[in-house]
């Protein structure tokens, strides 16, 4: 689950990282009396879950509130990468010697969390890593001792030649696995670092990831989630108790068990078409939570065709085949509807299915085959 700025940022003062102040506003009135509060000097940012914002025109700086005003109606409304701007965060503008780049994500291959940091901040840091890796640190931190304070010195030595700002930031490197820590994080990250040009090193941006296994248990973080912020389909599919990921193909996915629907995934690449997403309708399957995937599924204007593949074990296949007739009397459905049900009451689902009109396919091959055909022509 993404974090916006400002809770990130929030995150990163409550474990004691140096960060503006700042605040929301949902309209142009807002920004501008925040900005009268900070003196005028103040950066409008788009909160969107979504990197590169300033050369998408999201971060605007304003040197009065009157500017701030017109910067937040630009940026309230403003796409940026298929997020709509909904709500931007007015902080004063911070006068910038240096911009650093500072990061702790899980790092799958070690196994561990690993920091990264550069002197070259601001920018993406996939790209200084790919072109220029000299100019990248990394460590990979022992989860049993927890970043110890000479790593983090290590650490921010690779920055900064001054030792006056190499103690603040080794403090906040120390502070941000803190932060990484204690809300679960799968990543976190402060792109820009700057050091201004009194000596002080502050984060004016803030990213944060937080593991959506850890969320059970930290009801504070979990309650951050911005549904706003995600596609529609997602939170549906999440109240509905669905794993559903949206991707952007044209053949719609329903498939209970996760093997068994990345198996067709496969099967849909392999004949020629693209999936428009990952659905597991999970174990148990009542008709609503078939009927929630259906609605789900069909809401996506680029899906063209609509795959079944049940494997009935636990699931019945005549619960699912309810489910689909269920939903087809509550919501119209353009896209063409094959269906391959195999396992536990598979007869019976055949019958309901047969007297709905639908014709069922005995094999993988030939019902994933067909709903590429169908999505294509
Ligand atoms: P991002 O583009 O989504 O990563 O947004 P950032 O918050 O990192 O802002 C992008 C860039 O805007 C930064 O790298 C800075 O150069 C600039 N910027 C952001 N906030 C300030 C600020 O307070 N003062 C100044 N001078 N520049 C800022
Ligand atoms: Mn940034």
């Amino acid at each position: 689950m993404d974090l916006h700025e400002y809770q990130a940022k929030e995150c990163f003062r409550t474990a004691g990282i140096p960060v503006p102040p700042g605040k929301i506003a949902r309209t142009p009135e807002q920004a501008e009396a925040i900005a009268m509060e900070y003196g005028g000097n103040v950066v409008v940012k788009a909160q969107v879950h979504s990197g590169g914002r300033g050369k998408a025109g999201g971060v605007k700086l304003a040197v009065d509130p009157a500017d701030a005003r017109k910067h937040a109606q630009n940026i309230l409304g403003l796409e940026i990468k298929g997020l709509t701007v909904e709500k931007v965060l007015v902080t004063p503008t911070e006068e910038i010697d240096t911009e650093a780049y500072l990061g702790v994500l899980i790092d799958r291959s070690s196994q561990a969390p690993i920091f990264i940091v550069s002197a070259a901040g601001g920018i993406d840091i996939e790209e200084v890593a790919e072109t220029r890796p000299d100019e990248v640190r990394r460590f990979v931190v022992d989860p049993r001792h927890g970043l110890l304070p000479h790593q983090a010195f290590w650490l921010a030595d690779f920055l900064y030649d001054d030792p006056e700002l190499i103690k603040q930031t080794a403090k906040i490197i120390g502070q941000l696995y803190e932060a990484f820590t204690n809300t679960g994080a799968s990543m976190a990250e402060i792109n820009p670092l700057i050091t201004t040009p009194e000596g002080k090193v502050k984060a004016i941006d803030a990213k944060m990831s937080i593991d959506e296994n850890e969320l059970f248990r930290r009801p504070d973080i979990a309650s951050l989630r911005d549904t706003s912020a995600e596609p529609k389909a997602e939170t549906l599919a999440r109240e509905a108790g669905l794993s559903f990921v949206k991707l952007d193909g044209e053949v719609g996915c329903c498939v209970n068990g996760a093997g068994l629907a990345m198996a067709t995934m496969d099967l849909v690449k392999y004949y020629g078409g693209e999936p428009a997403n990952f659905l597991d309708i999970g174990g148990s399957s009542n008709p609503d939570k078939v009927a929630s995937a259906l609605q789900i599924i069909a809401s996506d204007p680029n899906v063209k065709s609509i795959l079944f593949n049940i494997f009935g074990g636990i699931t019945r296949c005549d619960d699912v085949a309810n489910g689909i007739i269920e939903a087809l009397s509550r919501i119209e459905i353009r896209a063409p509807i094959v269906i391959r049900l195999t396992g536990t009451n598979e007869e019976l689902a055949l019958e309901i299915l047969q007297n709905a009109g639908f014709s069922a396919y005995a094999s993988m091959d030939d019902v994933v085959e067909e709903a590429v055909r169908l999505a294509r022509a």
